[in-house]
């Protein structure tokens, strides 16, 4: 059931919808907080992502230095192998691969001590690579400057023996070309032998030969001087194939200590390489568990927060705006009249609020029931008074002997009455009744009895007319009178003898009278229609005159008339 309420609050006006509406928004403002603080977290990791991109950057131009070197060595080997001196002979380390190289180089950074000691030690095997890439060369060109002497002593040699290896008419075939074809056959073979050993005895075999040659006799001039040149070839020869043999080793050495730098130089570079992507990897990961932790903690934070606002909410509801509410509706409800207890729990402003509304009401209860017991009080005393004015009014309207209604009763209810009837067009009979020789009475039975015969003869008269609608009073002395308002002269006749009768009837002993008991006498007079035109006083005349007829004619009688309301004269009736 609603209570009615007294004072309508708009609903923004309410302190706990306003409390509501402050909460919501300090949520609202965490939440945009959060998103700002998530979104700003996202735009980090993004930036990171950038910062990790330039540690693969990094790791990447690594492998390509470690891919670079390791070709620059490949490059060098098939050079050496293919031995296209034009293109080694010069600037070896104004190649491409080795520009592109040195440009990598340049472009890496270090930043963490094993990154540092890593670029170091590539930038001290560079130049040791570099240098040995140029000695490398230098030995192949040695090599191949001596193979182009040994091809010019070749084909000088050639020359030589060619006239006696083909049989040329010009040449003597006899011995010395056998030895010439000989000396030329183990030259090749000494030139073709792989192995030392072999190289050895070939050797042997061909200064055999040559030794032979010297002290072949009997040469013709020409023989003379082919054997000379031939005995010097092959001196040179063996002295360049010593040489060629020298710098071969050499080249071989030379270019295993390049591979093995070039290979030592790529590992150094695949190391920072490993270096750098494994602190890529290191940093992306510590990266991706800060921004989990974060997020955990902001999520952790805002579930907090929420459930601080939440609890803040129930306490501001529960301690405040619930008991604001209850505490409003039951002063809601003293003031339409409903009293309910009132709450005074606690100890804060609110339960002085409800102490002091408790107060107020206390005061306000007591104030009620002072003025109720006032005005109790002052409705006895208008009792007491009305009675009292009442008894006052009895007094002054009742006669004080026969406690019948006075004479000015009587004129005070003709007057009131009066009009009425004569709007209503009522008759009005008057009965005069006069105690007959009563002044005797008095004198024989005393005054005193006089009186008592007074009061009981009132009594007598009020039996009988109190079965009307009219009224009996003390007209005066031993007179009374009755009005009776719409009834005929008969009635009234008919009325007045009953009286009569009753008196009589009643035996109060008057020796001095002719029936030697109380008798009455009554003059009738009846109005047959009351019209303010006609004055009471006259009817009660009339009433007065008919009496003194009934005296007249002899007492203890009844004379009745009947009076128009135009017309002055009356027709008398006595009883
Ligand atoms: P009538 O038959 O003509 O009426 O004669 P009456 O004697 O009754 O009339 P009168 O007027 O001569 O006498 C009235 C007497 O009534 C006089 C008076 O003493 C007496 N009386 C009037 N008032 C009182 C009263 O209050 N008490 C007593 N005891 N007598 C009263
Ligand atoms: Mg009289
Ligand atoms: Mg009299």
């Amino acid at each position: 059931m609603s209570t009615p309420s007294l004072f309508s609050v708009p609903q923004l006006r309410r302190l706990g919808v306003r409390l509501n509406i402050v909460l919501l928004g300090i949520i609202l403002f965490f939440l945009v907080s959060s998103g700002y603080g998530i979104w700003t977290l996202q735009q980090q990791s993004e930036q990171f992502k950038t910062v990790t991109q330039t540690y693969y950057d990094r790791a990447m131009l690594a492998a390509e230095l470690s891919r670079d070197a390791e070709l620059i060595a490949t490059q060098a080997m098939e050079q050496s192998v293919t031995q296209r001196l034009s293109n080694i002979d010069a600037n070896i380390l104004q190649t491409d691969i080795t520009r592109t190289f040195i440009v990598t180089r340049s472009k890496l950074s270090a930043e963490a001590p094993e990154e540092v000691a890593a670029l170091t030690e590539i930038d001290r095997l560079t130049q040791p690579y570099f240098d040995q890439l140029v000695f490398f060369y230098e030995r192949i060109e040695n090599q191949q400057r001596l193979q182009l002497r040994m091809g010019r002593l070749n084909r000088e040699r050639q020359q030589w023996v060619a006239p006696y290896i083909n049989f040329d008419v010009s040449a003597d075939n006899g011995p010395f070309s056998a030895f010439v074809l000989n000396l030329s056959r183990s030259t090749l073979a000494m030139l073709d032998a792989q192995s030392p050993g072999l190289l050895t005895r070939r050797k042997a075999q061909l200064e055999e030969i040559r030794t032979a040659l010297e002290g072949l006799s009997g040469l013709t001039q020409v023989q003379q001087q082919a054997r000379q040149k031939l005995l010097e070839n092959i001196a040179e020869t063996l002295e360049l194939k010593d040489q060629l043999d020298q710098s071969r080793l050499e080249a071989l050495a030379a270019m295993r200590k390049t591979r093995l730098l070039a290979q030592r130089l790529s590992t150094v570079c695949y190391d920072f390489y490993l270096i750098v992507k494994q602190r890529a990897n290191n940093a992306a990961q510590n990266h991706s568990q800060l921004i989990d932790w974060v997020t955990l903690q902001i999520a952790l934070f805002s579930l907090a927060f929420l459930g601080l606002i939440g609890f803040t909410y129930w306490l501001i509801h529960h301690y405040i705006v619930r008991r604001l509410n209850r505490l409003s509706s039951v002063m809601q409800q003293h003031a339409v009249g409903n009293p309910e207890p009132i709450p005074q729990q606690g100890q804060d402003e609110i339960t002085v609020i409800g102490k002091t509304f408790a107060m107020f009401v206390d005061a306000n209860d007591r104030a009620r029931d002072e003025i109720q017991s006032a005005r109790k009080a002052a409705e006895a005393a208008n009792e007491r008074l009305r009675e009292l004015n009442m008894s006052l009014h009895l007094q002054s309207n009742t006669d004080d002997l026969t406690q019948i209604p006075n004479r000015r009763s009587f004129f005070d209810w003709l007057n009131s009455s009066y009009p009425q009837w004569a709007q209503q067009g009522h008759g009005l009979s008057i009965l005069m009744i006069d105690i007959d020789w009563f002044k005797s009475y008095n004198d024989h039975y005393g005054h005193q009895a006089g009186d008592q015969c007074l009061r009981q003869v009132a009594q007598l008269l009020r039996s009988v007319t109190q079965q009307y609608t009219g009224m009996l009073a003390r007209y005066g002395g031993e007179e009374f009178i009755v009005a009776v308002p719409g009834i005929s002269l008969a009635q009234a006749a008919e009325l007045a003898t009953t009286l009569l009768a009753t008196i009589e009837q009643a035996h109060i002993a008057h020796g001095h009278t002719p029936k030697h008991h109380v008798t009455i006498s009554i003059g009738v007079a009846t109005l047959s229609q009351t019209s303010l035109a006609y004055p009471i006083e006259k009817l009660i005349s009339k009433a007065d005159q008919s009496l003194y007829e009934a005296k007249s004619k002899g007492r203890a009688q009844v004379v009745s008339q009947q009076v128009p309301p135009s017309l002055e004269s009356s027709a008398n009736l006595s009883v």
